[in-house]
């Protein structure tokens, strides 16, 4: 079996066991999320197979993103990659009554509410690129609180403001317990809002003051090397403070010796003088 993966795929990391890989992992919690302690092992299996049994589409489990995942292989090797889930502690099985139960085992979830909460990320992040801004936060009442937690942290941690509108809908709906932390990712990224628009007056400010001047009379200067007066016009002056550049110090016959020296001739010119 080993042998026959492509060697481009990532090989799982956590254990010493490298016969399921990490999407695999990842696919098969996807698919127990819909059907946990509701649903068995072969429940799942068809989930993963993408069956097209009337019980399975009543349940809507077609919407699964990990329907059909493993639509290639058969029911015994899909079912054989679940009992290495149970057997590598993702999964567990927990009886109701009479009737085994997939659930997910404290490792197993924790890998779950993860990928969860990223793809209730990603679904927020398609609703605004495609322009929808209302929403009925209703389905998002009643999750784990864990993984809504984690959606939260997620949210907060793009600092994006675009995702403001959501969340002021979702403050309306859920309980008191989780208004209040939306209330704190909202308070978050307004704060993050503030320090933008600051940022952003400030530029705006200094590229005004770059071009704010209204010099209408040339001033007159004196040059600290010969001493003589000079014009320093107006459009000179805007040249000057649009470059950052004080005022000349010199005046144009002392600025234009000083610039052949620079250049290395000034000696030569002293001579033939
Ligand atoms: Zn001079």
């Amino acid at each position: 079996m080993k042998h026959a993966r492509p060697k481009s795929q990532e090989l799982v990391s956590w254990e010493n066991n490298p016969s399921l890989f990490q999407n695999e992992i990842r696919l098969i919690l996807r698919a127990a999320d819909d059907i946990i302690a509701s649903g068995g092992r072969t429940l799942l299996s068809k989930i993963l197979k993408g069956s097209k049994e009337k019980k399975l589409l009543e349940l809507g489990l077609e919407k699964n993103p990990s329907y059909g995942c493993f639509r290639s292989l058969t029911m015994a090797e899909i079912m054989g990659k679940i009992d290495w889930m149970i057997d590598h502690n993702f999964l567990e099985i927990q009886y109701s009554g009479k009737l085994p139960m997939i659930v997910f085992t404290e490792r197993g979830w924790t890998i779950e509410r993860d990928q969860y909460a990223d793809e209730l990320l990603h679904e927020w992040d398609q609703w605004i690129a495609d322009g929808i801004t209302d929403v009925n936060m209703e389905y998002l009442k009643d999750r784990n609180r864990g993984m809504i937690l984690l959606f939260l942290q997620k949210i907060k941690n793009t600092g994006n403001i675009k995702y403001l509108p959501f969340l002021k809908q979702w403050e309306k709906t859920d309980y008191k317990k989780v208004r209040q932390i939306v209330g704190k990712v909202i308070d978050h990224l307004e704060q993050q809002r503030e320090i933008n628009t600051k940022a952003m007056a400030e530029m705006k400010e200094e590229v005004t003051k770059a071009f704010e001047f209204t010099p209408n009379e040339p001033e007159i200067l004196k040059c600290w090397e010969c001493g003589e007066r000079f014009i320093f016009t107006v459009e000179e002056e805007k040249f000057f403070k649009l470059r950052g550049f004080v005022p000349p110090k010199r005046c144009p016959a002392c600025r234009e010796k000083k610039r052949l020296e620079e250049l290395g001739v000034g000696d030569e010119l002293e001579f033939d003088e």
